[in-house]
């Protein structure tokens, strides 16, 4: 239901904490592909609010940039382009080299263990071929953003996350996950070592893979067009 015309929205209701996650988990699962749709209505009918707060949601999620209104048809999930994905890795690459860095400094024994733990929920995600694989897989870098313990790059690391989702959802060679759970593996060894350097270079090489599992070419993303077109 609307709220009564005229009433203004009073601050943030949770709600919209609960919608935004939602949301922002269904893009990390790939359920919400690049260039779907996002229907205002059917969303405030979903989830029992109003349309202006569906809307402050999409806005916020517009303002991460994975979300794009177009004008008189509403809101879409964000299909990056080949720029825009090159730009996100780039970025992407080198905070994660200054989060591991952090990470290798402050980790406790008792953050290797939550690392560990999530390294065998991902290996036993994977080896079941659990639709949650990704997000599970996301987590080991929420994780040792968490580990750095510095707000702002976690919350970068998470905007560039879903990010990366959808430029793999527009330009995966094949159907996977981004990341090889044995390199996670290899990271944590290095962090629980203090092993700056070492932690950094597997970062490195860690990004080089998944940019190479993609085929980031204009042709690429036209193909991706045809399809959304034509399942829409
Ligand atoms: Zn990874």
């Amino acid at each position: 239901m609307d709220e009564v015309a005229g009433e203004k929205l009073r601050g943030k209701h949770p709600v919209e904490d609960v919608l935004y996650n939602r949301l922002m988990d269904a893009i990390v699962d790939k359920y919400l592909r690049p260039g779907q749709h996002l229907n205002e209505v059917k969303l405030a009918e979903k989830y029992d609010v109003p349309r202006s707060r569906v809307r402050r949601v999409l806005e916020r999620l517009r303002d991460e940039d994975v979300v794009v209104f177009e004008l008189h048809r509403g809101a879409f999930i964000s299909r990056p382009t080949v720029a825009e994905a090159k730009n996100v890795f780039q970025v992407r690459r080198h905070l994660e080299e200054l989060v591991v860095s952090l990470a290798c400094a402050r980790a406790t024994s008792k953050d290797i263990a939550i690392l560990r733990d999530n390294y065998l929920r991902e290996r036993e995600a994977f080896e079941a071929l659990r639709p949650n694989v990704n997000r599970i897989a996301a987590e080991f870098h929420f994780l040792i953003a968490k580990i750095a313990r510095n707000e702002i790059l976690e919350q970068l690391v998470g905007t560039f996350i879903r990010r990366c989702v959808l430029v793999q959802s527009v330009y995966e060679k094949k159907s996977g996950i981004l990341c090889l759970s044995e390199e996670h593996r290899e990271m944590i060894d290095a962090i629980a070592a203090k092993d700056s350097g070492a932690a950094i270079r597997m970062m490195q090489h860690h990004f080089d893979h998944i940019v190479a599992s993609l085929e980031l070419t204009k042709e690429r993303r036209l193909e991706k067009d045809v399809y959304d077109f034509l399942t829409e």
